[in-house]
């Protein structure tokens, strides 16, 4: 024997079995019993190398597979880890936010919502992603109107210290607290919590000098209550006349402010007290048992006021109350108000205090207000270009409150007012004299007012237990 056969024969018979086979000299000397024995170990042979590749190429797939499937898990553990460690995500977001700020691991930013611009683009401008911005503000979009954003709305926004966007809070203009934050899964959860909403009153003292509006500016008072001074003391004295230099004023008002201590919500006169005519007025604000706000004296009446004959000031009549020919139908006919000419859009103010009825097209009146001020006396207003749109059916106007925009809808020749005034549901002539007469409050109404008087202003008196004593204040 040759060595390399001897040296195969030592490491396996089979393998040396497998050498001879493939040398041609072998197959010469097998019988051909033998023959048929080898093809079956031929067979045999090339079933095994096919069998060898095939999981040869199966292995390193499987292992991909397999090890693909590891990293996976392990991407998915760490990114748990991460978000354990860096993030923290709170269970209540109030609870750890604040350790979170404390401790450094959350950062926040502020940014202010600028005119013409969504809260996408608030989102963007802090570096957030398509996605995430989109995730907040539909998150947001659960707990607050977004349309109802307006510039100058502060966002806090919060980052972790890897600059991974975290969540967002907001306060809104009634003081309430929206946010939204990420919870442990990467969604966002929208979360709204009421705020404390704390009421201020402020007390405004000074005196007459020139004329009221700049002294109370000239004192602090902000000019929306200025205005409401004048309004609650409308039809009762003439602000331009009946005033006189050095005579004091006092004025309490209250203010609404958040825990933050943002204002919110309209301020409103709470007490007047002024001299005119030689005479002191004072005057506390009380909301009725029916809701019915005004302007109450000591005694718990409210003051008589007239109706306005002309809503648009000391203008041209273009066509006064009763017969005449009408500018489209061209034949006589009885007019049922006074039209007052004015350019499009001129505010009208309300004739008299009192509570909306009719709002709403009507006919060749067009656009048209009706408010009712006492079962006898109802005003009415007509060719409207549009209405104030926060007020509706049902909802309480002052005298001088603006209700609508001057137009010309309807059966009308050009931009004027069709001011009616209706005694018993019959036109008048607006330009008459028509008094709303006092309002006394009585009996559990008139304690409540009282009470309500004496909290406002700490040296309110009873009238009646001070009967013995002379009042000068008394109207
Ligand atoms: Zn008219």
């Amino acid at each position: 024997m040759k060595t390399l056969p001897r040296i195969i024969k030592k490491i396996h018979p089979l393998i040396h079995r497998v050498y001879l086979f493939l040398k041609p000299a072998y197959w010469r000397l097998r019988t051909p019993a033998q023959k048929k024995f080898d093809l079956r170990l031929q067979y045999i042979f090339i079933g095994c190398c096919i069998g060898v590749l095939l999981v040869a190429s199966i292995i390193p797939a499987a292992n991909k597979l397999i090890s693909y499937s590891i990293e996976k898990k392990e991407l998915i553990s760490e990114k748990k880890k991460t978000d354990q460690v860096k993030l923290e995500i709170p269970k209540t977001p109030e609870e750890q936010l604040l350790f979170n700020i404390e401790t450094g691991k959350i950062k926040t930013t502020s940014l202010t919502l600028e005119k013409n611009e969504t809260l996408s683009g608030l989102l963007k401008r802090a570096d957030l992603s398509m996605k995430e911005a989109l995730e907040t503000a539909k998150a947001l979009e659960l707990v607050i109107d977004l349309r109802k954003l307006r510039p100058g709305q502060v966002f806090e926004l919060f980052f972790s210290s890897d600059n991974t966007f975290y969540g967002l809070q907001m306060e809104t203009r009634q003081g309430d607290t929206v946010s939204v934050f990420k919870d442990k899964n990467g969604l966002f959860i929208p979360q709204a919590k009421e705020g404390k909403i704390v009421s201020e009153m402020i007390k405004v003292d000074g005196t007459i000098t020139s004329n009221f509006s700049s002294d109370a500016d000239k004192a602090g008072l902000p000019k929306a209550i200025a205005a409401q001074v004048i309004q609650a003391l409308d039809g009762e004295i003439d602000f331009r006349t009946d005033l006189k230099a050095g005579e004091p004023f006092s004025i309490i008002y209250e203010k609404k402010v958040t825990e933050t201590g943002r204002e919110v919500g309209k301020s409103i006169l709470q007490y007047v007290s002024l001299t005119a005519n030689n005479k002191v007025y004072n005057r506390y604000y009380f909301v009725d048992a029916a809701g019915t706000p005004g302007f109450y004296n000591e005694y718990g009446e409210s003051a008589p006021k007239t109706l306005m004959k002309r809503p648009l000031g000391r203008g041209r009549i273009s066509s006064p109350f009763g017969m005449r020919r009408h500018p489209i139908l061209k034949y006589q006919i009885h007019h049922s108000g006074t039209d007052f000419p004015a350019p499009l859009g001129t505010p009208i103010p309300a004739g008299g205090d009192g509570v909306i009825v009719e709002m709403g097209w009507k006919g060749a009146y067009g656009k048209y207000i009706r408010i009712k001020h006492t079962n006898t006396y109802s005003t009415a207003y007509g060719h409207m270009s549009r209405f104030n749109d926060d007020l509706h059916i049902g909802s309480y106007v002052k005298r001088g409150d603006i209700i609508a925009y001057v137009g010309s809808t309807g059966r009308s020749t050009g931009p004027h007012l069709h001011y009616e005034v209706l005694k018993n549901g019959k036109q008048v002539n607006p330009l008459n004299t028509y008094t709303i007469p006092k309002r006394a409050l009585k009996g559990n109404a008139l304690q409540k007012f009282k009470q309500k008087a004496k909290e406002i202003n700490p040296l309110y008196v009873d009238p009646q237990e001070k009967e013995s004593q002379p009042i000068p204040n008394k109207k």
